[in-house]
């Protein structure tokens, strides 16, 4: 997989890309991830990237031509790639979205600043806009270093473990279980029996039921689509929580509908 980002601040890539999973990816060439200098590609005396907007207002509004520029310098029509555009006015990124942009092989993110880019370049360039989240930053470079570390820990060979990314939270419709290591007794609270006793299939059981309830206690709504194998379904029936997912899929169904 290939990212790249064109921004007016490459040094803010600097330090997170040399850490931890995703300095191992880099070093393995795993993913590659070019950084590029928006600046770099204004052509007039100032290298200007930006300028007041039309009709008034407050504010800064980032120039089509060196982004158009920068962008085609870095195109790869050899490859599946996408052009996504942070705002927080895009569509709100989530794990979905992540595995979705991992089967490409280019992604390439424009980071905006000020007030953010001119709509033309966006009408043009653009194939999708992602947030991620409801709040505004000052730009656009914290938000690409999200996506890349989310779509890269999902690309083969990334994690030490495959199984890993498959359970983690919103992989499978369920937020994770929480997890234990030694000492077996911290500050006076016990690591559960369970998982001490060396029987998986409990484990999987125990697992499965603190999943659920974290998941109905704090974002219920996911579990208007998460999947059930049948044996699952008889554990979450025994310990009195499935006929709770039903009403949730129930409620979900009538207000799509109605809706
Ligand atoms: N005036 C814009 C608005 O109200 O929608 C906000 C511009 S913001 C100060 C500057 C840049 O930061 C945006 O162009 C975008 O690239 C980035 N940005 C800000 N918040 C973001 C978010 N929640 N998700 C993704 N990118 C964001």
């Amino acid at each position: 997989m290939i990212f790249s980002v064109l921004t007016i601040f490459p040094d803010f890539f600097v330090s997170p890309l040399q850490e931890g999973i995703v300095r191992r990816a880099l070093n393995e060439g795993k993913i590659q991830v070019g950084i590029y200098n928006i600046r770099d590609y204004a052509l007039d005396r100032h290298h200007m990237t930006d300028d007041r907007p039309f009709g008034g207002g407050e504010g800064m509004v980032m120039k089509p031509e060196p982004l158009a520029a920068c962008l085609k310098a870095v195109s790869r029509e050899e490859c599946s790639s996408r052009v996504i555009l942070l705002s927080p006015k895009g569509e709100r990124f989530s794990q979905q979205q992540a595995q979705r942009l991992a089967r490409y092989d280019h992604l390439a993110f424009i980071c905006g600043r000020y007030e953010g880019v001119d709509e033309r370049f966006r009408h043009k360039y653009v194939d999708e806009e992602l947030s991620i989240g409801d709040y505004v930053l000052t730009g656009g470079e914290l938000a690409a270093l999200v996506v890349v570390d989310a779509v890269c820990r999902l690309l083969p060979g990334v994690l030490g473990c495959e199984a890993s990314a498959l359970n983690d939270s919103f992989s499978c419709g369920l937020l994770k279980h929480g997890q234990y290591t030694r000492p077996r007794i911290f500050e006076g609270a016990a690591v559960p029996d369970v998982l001490l006793s060396g029987d998986h299939a409990a484990i999987d059981r125990f697992r499965l039921v603190e999943s659920v309830r974290l998941t109905l206690e704090r974002r219920p709504e996911l579990l208007a689509a998460t999947q059930f194998t049948p044996a699952e379904k008889k554990i979450l029936k025994r310990e009195g929580l499935y006929s709770r997912i039903e009403t949730i899929v129930k409620e979900n169904r009538e207000s799509r509908s109605s809706g």
